[in-house]
């Protein structure tokens, strides 16, 4: 099979090539990455010499991640608190708790799906509904 190991061998002579071609790109991209942070006297990406500008961008970095933390739970409630006006808007406000007959405070899913079915809420107080939701 003299093909096959003419291909093999021409196989390996290209990735050999590009085996050699790479690493002198690598210290050319390197010259010019170390060229570039020269000049670069912000310190972005130098973060040895400026201690405290790469706590401080730490500290940004972490009220950031919070942020997001923040907004997604805040889009969470927005989901969960306005499925509860439409259904105030609907059903109006709750007046007996469906479970312990006292004033109801609250509309509470019955399977926590929380589908646009207003037969799906029904009233509850605070008390009723907090262990309503626990069951879940
Ligand atoms: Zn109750």
């Amino acid at each position: 099979m003299p093909t096959g190991i003419y291909q093999r061998k021409k196989g390996y002579k290209l990735f050999k090539n590009t085996g050699d071609k790479n690493p002198a790109k690598r210290i050319e991209v390197r010259k010019k990455i170390s060229e570039a942070m020269k000049g670069n006297k912000n310190g972005i990406g130098n973060k040895s010499r400026t201690g405290i500008k790469s706590s401080e961008e730490t500290k940004i970095k972490i009220s950031l991640a919070n942020l997001g933390k923040i907004k997604y739970w805040k889009g969470e409630e927005a989901t969960y608190s306005s499925k509860h006006h439409w259904v105030r808007n609907h059903k109006g406000k709750p007046k007996i708790c469906e479970n312990c007959g006292k004033s109801a405070k609250h509309w509470a899913n019955i399977d926590h799906k929380y589908h646009r079915d207003l037969d799906d809420y029904i009233a509850l107080c605070v008390k009723c509904h907090k262990k309503y939701d626990r069951k879940f």
